[in-house]
């Protein structure tokens, strides 16, 4: 006899609701629960809802009055959730209420009030989800869309405004993953910095404490799992600095991702860049005296619509003090319906082709006299292949697919070990040591 969890569904309203229906029970599925036809036979019983008309809202009471007296645990979602108040009012007893959409808080209420039983002979999906990175790194995706409005990109009008995942549903995955053998968690987004205004910064248990969904919560709530993580597309804002002071070679890395594509203040307000006002120099100088270890890896744009010669020098001016770490610079492309298209100024391929190269080149001298800093020390290094018996990994400093190596000789490691590595020369991109412990 099957000893899943089970769930009952009433779902009311238009295709739409219902298509919304099928995709939990699509996720419940593949989790592991079982279907009821009965309330008796559910474990928990959802009501998809619908209010568009008064007659449809009246259906939807009644069948939510209908499984709290028939099973007792019900969890409301579709498009009367929005009303929340009015339904906490009438029905005080349901577990969960969430509106149309909120597809992953459904599952995660369910979760919540019946927690599924992972079978690992039966279970199509294993419990941390199918990934498509090796056994020992995973994307973290901690929101979607995004609310500003860069000219060159059309991300908003795809995705659209900032959609953060509440940080309790967030850190279980992130539980899920370490102890599934996961090393290192990369938080991705399209901007890390704003995560949780969307939610006003929602409050949300996990690990029977209260955290905010804020970037400096997510940050502290990570550190405590005892796996490096790495902080992707963060936004030069105040609020940042409270993050340095969490950062540690065991838990969130002293390590930023930054995109700063450009230093002109003339081009990034074309450029419409958040954050664009910023002292960003004495930013990253108070950083670095905060976090000594930190590095910086950031990507540029050459060649943006109306960048002069005199702003592309004050960009190499900039780099120069900087001294960022890891960098990428591309040539400026149109991208189809992008508000930058329509600027003055283009700039000619061959000057944008030509001022990347100077720009990487700018860069390659710096990258070379930052990294030597790391010879005579001791770093953790996290294996990603072994090459003609050599050790190929990356530390702290080292993103996975951006950013360089570290190449370790004398190591007995595998792929996904964690080493200690004395490192005795670099070039401009790459680390090159020998194996310690
Ligand atoms: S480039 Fe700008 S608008 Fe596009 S996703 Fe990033 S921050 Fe948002």
């Amino acid at each position: 006899m099957s000893t899943a969890p089970k769930i009952g569904i009433v779902s009311l309203g238009c295709p739409k609701a219902l298509v919304d229906s099928e995709r939990i029970l699509t996720a419940l599925r593949a989790e592991g629960y079982a279907l009821s036809n009965t309330y008796e036979g559910a474990d928990v019983v959802l009501v998809n809802t619908c209010g568009f008309l008064d007659s449809a809202r009246e259906e939807s009471f009644d069948a939510i009055g209908e499984a709290l007296s028939k099973n007792g645990k019900v969890i409301v979602t579709g498009c009367l959730g929005k009303e929340e108040g009015l339904l906490r009012q009438k029905f005080p007893d349901v577990l969960s209420i969430t509106g149309p959409q909120q597809y992953e808080s459904v599952v995660e209420a369910v979760h919540k009030a019946l927690p599924p039983k992972h079978d690992p002979y039966l279970d199509l999906v294993p419990p941390e989800g199918i990934r498509l990175t090796p056994r020992h790194y995973a994307y973290l995706k901690i929101s979607e869309g995004c609310n500003n409005r860069c000219s060159f990109c059309i991300i908003p009008s795809m995705r659209g405004d900032l959609v953060s995942r509440k940080i309790g549903e967030l850190m279980r995955e992130a539980e899920k993953l370490a102890s599934a053998g996961v090393k290192e968690l990369l938080v991705i987004s399209q901007d890390t910095s704003a995560y949780g205004l969307d939610l006003k910064y929602a409050e949300d248990t996990w690990r029977d404490k209260t955290w905010r969904t804020k970037f400096i919560d997510v940050a502290k709530a990570l550190s405590t799992l005892g796996i490096w993580v790495r902080l992707h597309y963060v936004y030069p804002y105040p609020h940042v600095d409270e993050v340095l002071e969490v950062m540690s070679h065991e838990g969130v890395l002293p390590y930023l991702d930054i995109p700063f594509q450009h230093a002109s203040p003339k081009v990034l307000k074309a450029m419409r860049r958040p954050a664009h006002q910023a002292k960003t120099l004495e930013r990253i100088q108070a950083w670095r005296k905060a976090q000594p270890d930190l590095v910086i890896r950031s990507t540029f744009i050459a060649g943006f619509p109306g960048e002069t010669e005199e702003d592309f020098q004050f960009l190499l001016d900039w780099l120069e003090e900087a001294q960022l770490d890891r960098v990428g610079c591309f040539a400026y492309e149109a991208v189809t319906g992008a508000v930058a298209n329509e600027l003055p100024g283009a700039v000619p391929e061959k000057v944008k082709q030509e001022r990347r190269g100077r720009f990487m080149e700018t860069q390659q001298k710096i990258s070379r006299a930052r990294l030597k800093r790391f010879k005579g020390r001791t770093l953790d290094i996290l294996i990603d292949k072994i090459e003609d018996g050599v050790a190929v990994g990356r530390s702290y400093a080292d993103a996975p697919e951006i950013d360089g190596l570290v190449y370790v000789s004398g190591a007995a490691a595998k792929v996904g070990d964690k080493i200690k590595a004395k490192i005795t020369r670099s070039d401009e991109y790459d680390l090159f040591g020998e194996c310690v412990a």
